[in-house]
């Protein structure tokens, strides 16, 4: 009997068995769409169901999942957002990151809603998809190249109409935070989602779609679709915010002292007028570049010049304007595009990579290690160090072998209280919020699955909203943020229209019916991103047998030392505050004390097969 109708699906997933050289299309599964809608809760249900508990990250057993969303490639504003995930081989726990671009919306035109990459090739691969034909092909010719050069080269080969997701040398070489890079200047960064592709010999994704995929109420949906973009346009912060994009923020995260500045050693840096969005448009942009279907283009494609070198790249965007510019002290925007550059082509995540060299000049600073085990001096300010230590790290050489672990592995094996200057949580650096005086944006770190990421709540505008000192009363509206900014994600959509000009969130609960005919209301969608963010936490313990509270503290200085400038000079999070915080956020979640869903929770939530595999006491 035919599969039921998914509308708003392209139907199908994709199983490209690297060990057996083996395609499968299945489809997809009706309950796993109704029940898990798409994109990261595609990935976090697929990686539950099907990895061995335990499995080493960079072996054949882990998987890669990628999965677009139901509102991917609709006619909507920022319909291009595509997830990745697969275990971390950089925190060893639940791993996962999205970027836009134009995959999400071509794989659904090719008919495809996941493509699940298993096994491992002996040799470099890389995955051709042109509709209904997947071949997995040779990809010798391409292995070694960065990840720019390597998309230019496959589209040379293929065509334009080629969509290419690839990795650079930090991924072929199995540094733990490679990214996986698309459309010349897109990641999905993070969790080293490119790496365990590297392990695989998986060099790259391409895909070219034309089947298309139907809507419930295609009149209805278009309709309202142009109902969205004009909302879109009229909102008063479109014009504020689209010449800058994220970098905008810059002057008022330096105001209110959350600027990570040298290795978070403060929250205010003194050039920030140098590298923030206007000094970004008036010396470097070249033009605002766009995901699919985006009214308000953050992409800021630029020509930089660096000592007689000119190099293109898109951004800097504010994340490596804070952790690759201010985090290491570097003064001009031309010198940030520029190990921007350097990152995007060896495929490295500008946030850890940004935060794992700051780290190495903090420790040389400070006499923890030396010049000559580093292999040559670093300083702040010093772009010509930031390039050759990231060159270092993507291969694996020298202090490189241990640096591309990040700075948690790193701390632990360098000693000497290294762990001072290792900003991160669970193993994942922080990106670029220092946050000893914004304790929501702390706490949303804390708590975040993967790691000190922010994308899963910014919490930060909470934060100057109702006071900066306050503790008490923040972990609930980090919850309503855990829900609301991870539904996008599942939904294949971007954020940034609601966070950066304050777009509507009813106009995507009325157009979730007309693209899928299901009757969801926003609050069945944000029980669903409930019932994600608890699957994920438990995939985390059963990963980790430890897993618990001691996993949600926030890095040893953000406890220990007082701001020493800024608006937040003097304050830190003591660690019994830190306490106080995860009490209240684990009793609203409905934890118990050690941060675990209880049996109840997963009951309440319909994730009862989870205790089928996880021992979560009574
Ligand atoms: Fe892409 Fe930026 Fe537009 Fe979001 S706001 S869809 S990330 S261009």
């Amino acid at each position: 009997m035919p599969a039921p109708k998914l509308f708003g699906y392209g139907g199908r997933i994709a199983r490209i068995d690297l060990s057996k050289n083996q395609v499968r299309v299945e489809a997809t599964p009706e309950k796993l769409a109704r029940e898990w809608l798409g994109g990261r809760g595609f990935v976090a249900k697929i990686l539950w169901d099907e990895l061995e508990p335990g499995v080493d990250p960079l072996s054949a057993g882990n998987k890669v999942v990628i999965a677009s969303g139901p509102m991917a490639g609709v006619f909507l504003p920022g319909s291009g957002k595509i997830e990745m995930g697969a275990k971390s081989p950089h925190t060893g726990l639940y791993g996962e990151g999205n970027m836009g671009g134009h995959l999400a919306g071509e794989l659904k035109f090719a008919g495809y809603d996941a493509i699940i990459i298993e096994g491992s090739s002996p040799e470099p691969r890389y995955i051709f998809i042109d509709d209904d034909k997947i071949e997995i092909r040779d990809a010798t010719r391409y292995w070694g190249k960065g990840a720019i050069e390597t998309e230019k080269a496959l589209k040379n080969d293929l065509g334009e109409d080629f969509k290419v997701a690839c990795i650079g040398p930090a991924g072929e070489n199995l540094c733990t935070y490679a990214v996986v890079s698309h459309d010349f200047g897109r990641q999905v960064g993070r969790t080293g989602v490119g790496t365990v592709l590297g392990s695989k010999k998986v060099k790259a994704l391409v895909v070219r779609g034309s089947r298309g995929f139907e809507l419930a109420e295609p009149e209805k949906a278009l309709a309202k679709g142009k109902e969205m973009f004009e909302a879109c346009f009229a909102k008063p912060g479109f014009e504020e915010w689209t010449p800058y994009g994220t970098a905008g923020v810059t002057d008022w995260i330096n105001e209110i002292g959350a600027f990570p500045t040298r290795n978070f050693q403060t929250g205010f840096f003194e050039s920030y007028k140098q590298i923030n969005g206007p000094t970004l448009r008036e010396r470097i942009l070249i033009l605002d570049k766009a995901c699919t279907a985006c009214p308000i283009p953050c992409g800021k494609y630029s020509k930089a010049n660096y000592k007689g070198r000119t190099v293109y790249v898109e951004g800097p965007e504010y994340e490596t304007i804070a952790l690759m510019g201010g985090n290491l002290g570097l003064e001009r925007i031309e010198d940030v595009a520029y190990v921007n550059y350097v990152a995007d082509e060896l495929g490295i995540d500008t946030i850890s990579g940004g935060s794992v060299v700051a780290f190495t000049i903090e420790c040389l600073e400070k006499g923890v290690l030396t010049p000559g085990e580093v292999g040559r001096e670093l300083k702040w300010n010093d772009p010509d160090g930031v390039a050759w230590l990231l060159e270092r790290i993507a291969r694996r050489e020298g202090i490189g072998e241990l640096l591309a672990q990040g700075v948690q592995k790193a701390a632990a094996k360098i000693g000497k209280g290294a762990e001072k200057y290792a900003i991160h949580v669970k193993g994942l650096e922080v990106s670029g919020y220092e946050s000893r005086y914004a304790p929501a944006m702390m706490l949303a770190y804390m708590t975040a699955d993967i790691g000190a990421h922010h994308n899963r709540a910014w919490a930060i505008t909470y934060d100057a909203a109702v006071g900066q000192d306050k503790i008490e009363g923040k972990a609930g509206k980090v919850i309503e943020l855990q829900h609301v900014r991870p539904l996008f994600d599942a939904l294949g959509l971007c954020r940034l229209q609601w966070v950066e000009i304050g777009f509507e969130l009813s106009h995507y609960a009325e157009m979730f019916p007309l693209v899928t005919g299901w009757s969801y209301s926003w609050d069945d969608l944000l029980r669903i991103s409930e019932k994600i963010w608890n699957l994920t936490r438990c995939f985390n313990k059963r990963e980790r047998r430890d897993f618990g509270r001691a996993y949600d503290l926030p890095p040893v200085r953000w406890m220990e030392e007082p701001l020493p400038s800024g608006a937040g000079k003097g304050r830190y999070m003591k660690r019994e505050n830190a306490e106080k915080m995860l009490d209240e956020y684990y009793n609203l979640r409905g934890w118990d004390s050690n941060g675990l869903p209880t049996p109840a929770k997963l009951k309440e939530l319909g994730l009862d097969f989870v205790l089928e595999k996880l021992d979560l006491g009574a």
